[in-house]
C-alpha cells in the first residue's frame, strides 16, 4: 500500500522518462520560435514581436530601461539631460498584438483597436511586426527594419548582444567608466569549475536513482518556488560521506560528514519504518512550504513529497540535516531568499 505523496521506483522511472520526452519536445519547439526585434537607434527601446503559431496571434515583449539608475552610484556619473518625451511605458508580460505609438501601451486584439488608448487617449496603434518606419514611443525616432531571428537560443544570444551594446552606448552618454575587469586567481577558477561540474550532475533528474552510493536527497520549497534549496547526503558502506547544501545557482556547503552523523539519519529512517510506513496521514497542515525527501538506501529507492510537514520523518530528518549544515531553518530561508 502506498500513501499520499509517496512514489515507488517504477513510478519515478516513468516520471523521468516523461520528463525526458518533454525536454526533447520543448527543445524542438524552441528551435521553431520566430522573433522579430526592433531596436530604436536613438534611445535603445527594444520591442520583440513573436508569432504564436498555436493561436495565430502575436506576442510582444517591450523592454526599455532607463540606464541611468544603474549608474547613479558611480562616482564619475554625469546626468545626461533627458531630451526625450516623458512617456509612461508599460512592460508587457502578457501577449500583446498592438502597440500604442504615442505611449507604448500594449493591446491584445485580433483587429486594429478602435477605442482610444486607455493610457494616453491616442488612437495610433500599430501591429507588433509593422514597426518599420514608425516612430518610437519614447523618442520619436523612426524604427528601422526588424531583425529576424529563428530559435529561442539564438534570440537570447541576440538579446544579450543588444543589451551589451546599449550598455556601452549609455556608459558613454553618462560618461561612466567601464568597470575594471575582475581577475580571478587560479584557485578561484578551479573552484568555479568544480562547482559548475557538481551543479550539472545534481541537476540531472535521475541523479539519485542511478547513483551507486546511498543517497538522501532533501528539498525544501516555498509555495512560490522561490528561495528553494537542496540538501544531499551521500555515502558508501560505513564510511564517512559527503554533505552538500545548494540552491539552483551555487553550492553553499560542501563538506565531509562523519558516518556517525549519517547513522543518526538512518536511525530516524528505521524508526519510522520508512519503507513500510503509515505516517503523515493526518499530519498535513499548510504553511506554504513543500518538502520532498528522496532516498536511495542500499537497494531501495523511494520518494516522498508532501505539503509542509508539521511532524514526522520529513521534519525530523530535515531538521537534522539543517543542524549538520550549522544553520537553522529560518537562517536558511533568509539565505535562500536573498
Ligand atoms: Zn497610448
Ligand atoms: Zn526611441
Amino acid at each position: 500500500m502506498s500513501f499520499e505523496g509517496e512514489k515507488n521506483r517504477e513510478e519515478k522511472l516513468k516520471e523521468i522518462e516523461e520528463h525526458k520526452t518533454w525536454l526533447i519536445e520543448n527543445e524542438n519547439e524552441d528551435k521553431q520560435r520566430d522573433f522579430l526585434i526592433f531596436v530604436c537607434s536613438e534611445c535603445g527601446l527594444r520591442i520583440t514581436f513573436e508569432k504564436n503559431k498555436n493561436r495565430n496571434t502575436t506576442g510582444m515583449t517591450f523592454i526599455y530601461q532607463d540606464y541611468k539608475e544603474y549608474f547613479i552610484n558611480n562616482s564619475d556619473f554625469e546626468l545626461f539631460p533627458n531630451k526625450y518625451k516623458i512617456r509612461k511605458i508599460s512592460t508587457w508580460g502578457a501577449p500583446t498584438s498592438y502597440i500604442c505609438l504615442d505611449c507604448g501601451h500594449g493591446v491584445f486584439n485580433e483587429e486594429v483597436p478602435t477605442k482610444e488608448c486607455e493610457q494616453c487617449g491616442s488612437k495610433i496603434f500599430t501591429k507588433g511586426n509593422e514597426l518599420e518606419g514608425k516612430l518610437c514611443p519614447i523618442c520619436s525616432t523612426a524604427f528601422s527594419k526588424g531583425l529576424e531571428i529563428l530559435g529561442y537560443e539564438k534570440y537570447c544570444e541576440k538579446r544579450n548582444e543588444i543589451n551589451n551594446e546599449w550598455w556601452n552606448i549609455y556608459r558613454e552618454r553618462y560618461k561612466v567608466k567601464k568597470p575594471e575587469p575582475v581577475i580571478f586567481t587560479e584557485e578561484e577558477n578551479l573552484e568555479e569549475k568544480r562547482q559548475n561540474a557538481i551543479m550539472k550532475i545534481h541537476n540531472e533528474k535521475d541523479f539519485v536513482i542511478n547513483n551507486k552510493n546511498n543517497i538522501i536527497f532533501f528539498r525544501l520549497d516555498d509555495a512560490f518556488w522561490e528561495g528553494s534549496f537542496n540538501c544531499l547526503l551521500e555515502w558508501n558502506n560505513k564510511n564517512n560521506g559527503n554533505f552538500l547544501l545548494y540552491d539552483g545557482c551555487e553550492i553553499w556547503i560542501d563538506k565531509n560528514i562523519e558516518y556517525e552523523k549519517i547513522e543518526n539519519v538512518l536511525k530516524i529512517l528505521a524508526r519510522y519504518d520508512y519503507f513500510n510506513k503509515k505516517l503523515y496521514k493526518e499530519k498535513i497542515g499548510l504553511d506554504g512550504y513543500t518538502v520532498t525527501l528522496e532516498v536511495k538506501y542500499e537497494k531501495n529507492y523511494k520518494e516522498l513529497a508532501m505539503w509542509c510537514p508539521t511532524d514526522g520523518i520529513l521534519k525530523e530528518i530535515g531538521n537534522l540535516l539543517v543542524e549538520y549544515a550549522g544553520m537553522n531553518i529560518k537562517e536558511l530561508y533568509e539565505y535562500a531568499w536573498e
